[in-house]
């Protein structure tokens, strides 16, 4: 496993294994079994993987959240080096935001309502970065988490938009025991926050409930996530979301599809979580 910092080096990877088909990663780091099911799956379909390890500080829009995202790059690289990554790219912030730097992908519709709304800039700083990180690595394959539904959505758009020339492949959401999402901010939580952040996926599994026997409205399903979040005295809601997965409008009236989404803070720590339903 080749471990560097410029962009450079990225690319004389890449293109000494040009008949390779590559599959690429990009992550925050701070990496756990969620990240890693992204990097098997890529693993199986590729010939080649890279994994990009950035705290990309232009999709925080809080200072605290930013000093406070865990990292231990450490951990990190034995993790990717035992799961069979060929080349990771750990840039340093000036190498991917040269001090001149005011080039940014904004996509407008797709990044406004949930997270977008919730986190000015959010989605700005996550589809440049992506952008970058593409034309960088040219991958065939590039791979997200369902965890991040409206990321996906953005950065599909973004994919189709700009005709960049690759396939996004999105992958699973993977839970803790309890249905917790996996997370880098979980380690973030006191253990009992970590008991009560449990309620958010029981949440989401009420609605699905009400779904299986016939339910099928926007407010009842918006009801019912909020009914069991608000079971729980250390959850406060940021956000309780039934949209259409398609173009994220909230739906109004009855529906064959709903991607449901909700945005918790345990705590002082905000964790996301979503299902889609049909
Ligand atoms: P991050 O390091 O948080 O930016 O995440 C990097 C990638 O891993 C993103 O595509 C995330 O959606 C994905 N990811 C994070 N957590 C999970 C999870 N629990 N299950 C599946 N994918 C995840």
């Amino acid at each position: 496993m080749q471990v560097v910092q410029k962009i450079e080096e990225v690319r004389a990877i890449r293109w000494q294994a040009a008949g390779a088909t590559w599959g690429l990663i990009p992550t925050m780091g701070a990496l756990h079994e969620g990240h890693l099911a992204l990097v098997r799956q890529a693993r199986a379909e590729n010939n080649k993987v890279g994994v990009s390890i950035f705290v990309n500080p232009k999709q925080f829009n809080r200072r605290d959240d930013l000093l406070k995202y865990p990292r231990h790059l450490g951990l990190d690289l034995e993790m990717l080096r035992e799961a069979g990554v060929d080349l990771v790219w750990t840039p340093a912030e000036d190498e991917v935001y040269p001090l001149d730097f005011q080039t940014y992908v904004d996509v407008e519709h797709m990044a406004k309502p949930l997270e977008g709304a919730a986190r000015p800039g959010h989605f700005r700083g996550v589809a440049t970065v992506v952008a970058k990180l593409f034309n960088v690595f040219q991958p065939q394959r590039a791979y997200f988490g369902q965890k991040d539904a409206q990321q996906v959505a953005v950065i599909q758009q973004m994919v189709r938009d700009l005709a960049f020339n690759l396939e996004v492949v999105v992958c699973p959401t993977v839970r803790e025991s309890d249905g917790l999402a996996m997370s880098s901010r979980n380690q973030r939580l006191s253990a009992q926050e970590r008991m009560a952040s449990a309620v958010i996926f029981r949440a989401l599994m009420k609605a699905e409930e009400l779904w299986r026997t016939g339910w099928r409205d926007g407010d009842t399903l918006r009801l019912a996530i909020e009914t069991v979040l608000k079971t729980e005295p250390l959850a406060r809601i940021d956000y309780i979301s039934a949209a259409d997965p398609h173009t994220l409008n909230e739906i109004q009236g009855k529906t064959a599809r709903a991607l449901l989404s909700v945005a918790v803070y345990i705590g002082a720590v905000r964790l996301i979580d979503n299902i889609v339903l049909g």
